[in-house]
C-alpha cells in the first residue's frame, strides 16, 4: 500500500462567474490568468468554488453555493438529477448541449491536432433526447445511498434494500432509481415490479462489502424490432428462490421475449465468462437496419443508441463511398455490425476485432443475412495488422475504422498508412485520441469531412466521423 496522500485544505474563491463548457462536461472559468474547472455548472453561474486540486496550469474546485444562476439553465426533468452519475447535462437546453459537443470536437482537433482540417458539418444531433438507450445495467444493493434528508431518519427502520445505479465513486452504494428517463418502457416498471417482488419475497440484496446475498444485478436490452431481453443475475444457486421469481417476471411481462439469468459466485460482476441460462424465449434479441438482421446475444455490444447508430452507419458508408467493386477493412468491428452493413456495397469487408465472441457473432450475422462476401478475424489490432496481413486479405480501398476511446495504437496507424487505402473513414468517441492519431497520418491523407454525432444527449459525450483522403 502507498503512502496516504494527505489531503491539502485548498481555499474557497467567491463569486466566480463560469465562462465556458470545457472537456469532461464541467464549466471553465479563469480566476488570476488560471483555469478552474467545476462540474455541475453552466456558463453564466456565478459560484463560490471550493478549490479541490491546483496545478501549475489549473485547479479543479466544486461549486458550494451558487450567488446567482445562470439565464441558460433549464429544469432538469430527472429527480435523480445530481444525485445520479448519468445525464450530468440536463439542465443545459439540448441545442446548447450540442453546440458544446460541436466545439468539444474543434477544441481538440485545435489544440491537439497537426493537421488542417475543414470546417466541420453541424453536429447530427439525436432525434430521442430521452429514453434512447437500448441496454442498462442496475445494481441490486443492501446499501442505498439515503437522499431523504427532510425528515428525521432512523436508519434502523429504514429498508436499505435497493435497486439502481452505482453512487458515483462508491463501490457499495446504489442510487435507488424509481424513473430513468434514459429507456423506454416497460424498463422503469419491470425494474420496478422486480424489486417489489424481492422486497415482498425477503429476498436478500447483494451486500457489496460481505460479497453475500442473492440478488446482484438486472440488465434490459430493448431492440428497434421490440425484442425485449432481460437478465437476472444472481449470487448464490438458489433455485428454489430464482424459479418463482423468473415464472412471476415471465407472467407479469409477457413482451419479454428473452427471459435469461447467471448464477455469478465471483467477487467481480462481469458475466461475460459465465454462462447465460435462457430460463423463457430466445437466447438473443434481434436488431434490423435497412433489412439487415444483427442477431444480439446477452454479452454481445451492439451500439446502444440504435437510431443514431443507424445515422452514422449511413454517414460512414456514404464516406466510404462505395460501388461495389472495393475492398473495404472494418477495423474494431466488434459484433460486425458496420461491416455486415456495408457489404452488399463492397467487393469485400475484412473486419477485425479482439474478442473472439464478438467475432464469432460477426460471421453469424453475416450468414443469417446470406452475406458471403465477408471475412472476420480476432486477435489485437497492433499485432494482427501487418503487412503480411494485407498481402493475405488484399490492399484495401477503403478503411474504417471505430476504435475504443484510447484511440489506435501507433502500430495500426502506422500499418493503416503502409496499407495506402484510398480513404480512411474514422469513427472516434474521443476527439482528443483521434486528433492525436491523425496527426500522424498528416502527410500521407488529408482531412476531407468532420461531423460529430450526438449518441448520448444529457451527457458530454460525443462521436465524430472523420473522412482522411490519401493525398
Ligand atoms: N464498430 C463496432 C464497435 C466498435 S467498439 C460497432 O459499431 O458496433 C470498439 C471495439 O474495438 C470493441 O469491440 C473492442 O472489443 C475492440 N477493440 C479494442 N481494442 C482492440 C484491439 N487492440 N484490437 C482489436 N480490437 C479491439
Amino acid at each position: 500500500m502507498g503512502k496516504k496522500k494527505r489531503r491539502r485544505d485548498y481555499p474557497v474563491i467567491e463569486n466566480v462567474e463560469m465562462q465556458k463548457i470545457a472537456a469532461e462536461g464541467k464549466s471553465f472559468a479563469k480566476v488570476n490568468e488560471k483555469a478552474v474547472f467545476v462540474p455541475f455548472t453552466v456558463p453564466g453561474d456565478v459560484v463560490d468554488v471550493k478549490i479541490t486540486e491546483s496545478r501549475s496550469s489549473f485547479m479543479e474546485g466544486k461549486a458550494i453555493r451558487f450567488e446567482k444562476y445562470s439565464d441558460m439553465r433549464i429544469e432538469p426533468k430527472c429527480e435523480h438529477f445530481a444525485t445520479c452519475g448519468g445525464c450530468k447535462w440536463q439542465m443545459i437546453p439540448y441545442e446548447k448541449q450540442l453546440e458544446a459537443k460541436q466545439q468539444q470536437v474543434l477544441d481538440n482537433f485545435q489544440r491537439l491536432g497537426n493537421f488542417d482540417f475543414p470546417a466541420h458539418e453541424p453536429i447530427l444531433g439525436s432525434q430521442e433526447q430521452y429514453y434512447y438507450r437500448n441496454k442498462l445495467e442496475f445494481t441490486f444493493s443492501k446499501r442505498i445511498w439515503v437522499t431523504d434528508y427532510s425528515r428525521e431518519l432512523d436508519f434502523k427502520d429504514l429498508n436499505m434494500n435497493g435497486l439502481g445505479f452505482h453512487m458515483p465513486g462508491m463501490f457499495d452504494r446504489i442510487l435507488n432509481i424509481e424513473n430513468c428517463y434514459l429507456q423506454a418502457s416497460p424498463s422503469n416498471e419491470i425494474r420496478l415490479a422486480i424489486r417489489e417482488y424481492a422486497w415482498k419475497n425477503d429476498l436478500t440484496f447483494y451486500d457489496q462489502r460481505e460479497q453475500t446475498g442473492f440478488l446482484r444485478n438486472l440488465i434490459i436490452r430493448t431492440a428497434s424490432t421490440g425484442d425485449l431481453m432481460v437478465i437476472l443475475v444472481v449470487g448464490e444457486p438458489r433455485m428454489d428462490l430464482l424459479n418463482p421469481m423468473l415464472d412471476y417476471i415471465k407472467e407479469t411481462f409477457p413482451q419479454i421475449t428473452s427471459l435469461m439469468y447467471a448464477i455469478n459466485e465471483k467477487l467481480n460482476t462481469i458475466i461475460t465468462d459465465l454462462p447465460i441460462y435462457t430460463y423463457h424465449g430466445n437466447s438473443f434479441l434481434m436488431e434490423e437496419m435497412e433489412g439487415v438482421k444483427f442477431k444480439v446475444g446477452p454479452v454481445s455490444f451492439y451500439q446502444t443508441n440504435s437510431p443514431q447508430a443507424y445515422e452514422m452507419y449511413k454517414l460512414a458508408r456514404e464516406y466510404a463511398d462505395l460501388n461495389g467493386d472495393e475492398l473495404v477493412y472494418d477495423l474494431y468491428t466488434g459484433t460486425g455490425t458496420i461491416a455486415n452493413f456495408i457489404a452488399r456495397k463492397a467487393k469485400k469487408v475484412v473486419g477485425v476485432e479482439y474478442v473472439p465472441e464478438a467475432i464469432d457473432d460477426a460471421r453469424v450475422n453475416s450468414q443469417i443475412n446470406g452475406i458471403s462476401n465477408t471475412v472476420f478475424y480476432a486477435g489485437d489490432l497492433a499485432k494482427v495488422l501487418n503487412e503480411d496481413f494485407v498481402v493475405e486479405n488484399g490492399r484495401p480501398d477503403v478503411i474504417i475504422t471505430d476504435p475504443p476511446r484510447a484511440g489506435m495504437h501507433e502500430n495500426v496507424v502506422q500499418q493503416m498508412i503502409k496499407a495506402a487505402p484510398q480513404k480512411i473513414v474514422y469513427i472516434s468517441c474521443n476527439p482528443a485520441t483521434q486528433a492525436r492519431d491523425i496527426t500522424l497520418m498528416k502527410d500521407f491523407y488529408k482531412v476531407a469531412m468532420v461531423q460529430p454525432v450526438d449518441m448520448f444527449p444529457q451527457t458530454h459525450h460525443v462521436e465524430n466521423i472523420v473522412l482522411l483522403e490519401r493525398l
